[in-house]
């Protein structure tokens, strides 16, 4: 945990639109902004680096056995808090989202017919559980061990809440050059799959740095392509190397936060326009503009404790890292007047932690599938505030009345709620 101080560093320094993503950052920046895409196996298995990668994948993800059928009818979701999906810097508030609103009536398959590791085949849709690998775009220093890493731990999240396509992961190291590389290649392989992906706005420029940007301030980021100027929606999660790199611990379960905010994205269907200026809704979904207590938070605990069920993991794994939480959230939080829910990424309380002790409150409170399977279930259909009340029998203003009163226990009481040892998951 010697990190968590370096990390604490990089999240106050962290500037949620400098990519045009949400970057957000306990451990992590996350980018937000993104649309989905899921592709062929095939064409994934002829681009650069694919075929080992992809047939990694297929190893890792047999346990998927074949296409799984539809998910939850939940589909919709935005990722990271702090979903900037309309604070591109590269704002395209010209857009011409008529256009295409008539492609879509039309559905352009094109990168959604993809062959199932069963040899069946299957569309690729947003929101619904797929067969399909996720396509992995390492930086060219980028070691295949971290690759391998990298999607393990994406075979963990994605076998606990879902495999949601589509996805893209990409990959950044040390070296500038390749980080430079990748954004070509992801400019080239848009452009290919979507005539409305314009390199001026889309690909990275002086002022929109889509990668480059992890090799000096590393961290981690999940960007929700789902916007009304493009065909092509897909969801972009990016790795680094440092804060936290491979090598460290941390990286397991920031794999599994970025994966949980997929989870969040994939189960939110609007799309927003490319002007920030404008309210998308996806941002409500995910619990307010620039508002982090309910996806960051959700994220984090749901990455913690599910990496805490992992064979090997320590016995008390998720008591010490929600204890760091509270040491370092709790006095800070308490102290000061502003909402849980009016937190934003700059707030001096670290959102990410009270945050993650309020999801690990209302799943107490609830269960973990009301949480995942119901409130997510509802969120598209009823929107945030209706799907919370559904599902957790109070608005959230009363919730959050009851959390902070919760908070004011004595702190073996609060500690009480999180179990001491997790059942071992090891499917
Ligand atoms: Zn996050």
């Amino acid at each position: 945990m010697r990190n968590n101080m370096r990390y604490r560093m990089l999240k106050v320094n962290s500037d949620p639109d400098v990519t045009g993503f949400e970057r957000s950052s306990e451990s992590v920046s996350h980018s937000l902004s993104l649309r989905y895409a899921f592709q062929q196996c095939r064409i994934a298995a002829s681009m650069s680096r694919l075929n080992t990668l992809v047939l990694s994948l297929i190893l890792l993800l047999s346990s998927l056995s074949g296409c799984i059928g539809d998910l939850d009818e939940s589909q919709n979701s935005d990722s990271d808090s702090g979903d900037n999906s309309n604070n591109d810097p590269n704002d395209r508030s010209d857009n011409d989202s008529a256009n295409s609103t008539d492609n879509q009536s039309e559905e352009n398959l094109v990168g959604r017919e993809i062959e199932c590791p069963d040899g069946s085949t299957t569309v690729v849709v947003w929101g619904e559980e797929t067969c399909a690998i996720p396509e992995v775009f390492a930086a060219s220093d980028v070691s295949q061990d971290t690759v391998n890493l990298t999607l393990k731990w994406y075979g963990v999240g994605s076998t606990a809440w879902g495999n949601l396509g589509p996805i893209e992961i990409y990959i950044i190291g040390e070296n500038i050059s390749a980080a430079e590389e990748l954004e070509d290649e992801y400019c080239e392989r848009h452009k290919a799959l979507d005539d409305n992906w314009k390199e001026e706005w889309d690909c990275a420029n002086e002022n929109y740095r889509i990668f480059t940007d992890y090799v000096e301030g590393g961290g981690a980021a999940v960007s929700a392509f789902m916007k009304s100027y493009l065909d092509y929606d897909f969801t972009m999660l990016i790795m680094s190397a440092k804060f936290p790199g491979p090598e460290e611990e941390d990286y397991k379960p920031v794999m599994l936060h970025e994966y949980f905010h997929v989870f969040q994205h994939a189960h939110i269907q609007d799309k927003c326009s490319g002007d920030s200026r404008d309210n998308c809704i996806r941002d409500e979904k995910m619990g307010g503009k620039n508002k982090p207590w309910f996806s960051e938070g959700g994220a984090e605990y749901m990455a913690q404790s599910l990496y805490a069920q992992q064979p090997g993991v320590r016995d008390n794994y998720l008591r010490e890292v929600m204890e760091m939480k509270l040491n370092y959230s709790l006095e800070g939080y308490t102290s000061q007047d502003i909402r849980l829910d009016n937190l934003t990424y700059d707030s001096n309380v670290n959102v990410y932690d009270v945050g993650a002790w309020f999801i690990a409150f209302l799943i107490h409170n609830e269960g973990e599938s009301t949480y995942r399977e119901g409130f997510y279930g509802d969120l598209d259909e009823l929107g945030f505030d209706a799907s919370f009340e559904k599902n957790f029998n109070a608005t959230r203003t009363t919730y959050i009345e009851d959390f902070e009163l919760f908070l004011e226990q004595p702190r073996e009481e609060v500690m009480a709620i999180i179990p001491e040892q997790l059942p071992v998951n090891d499917s």
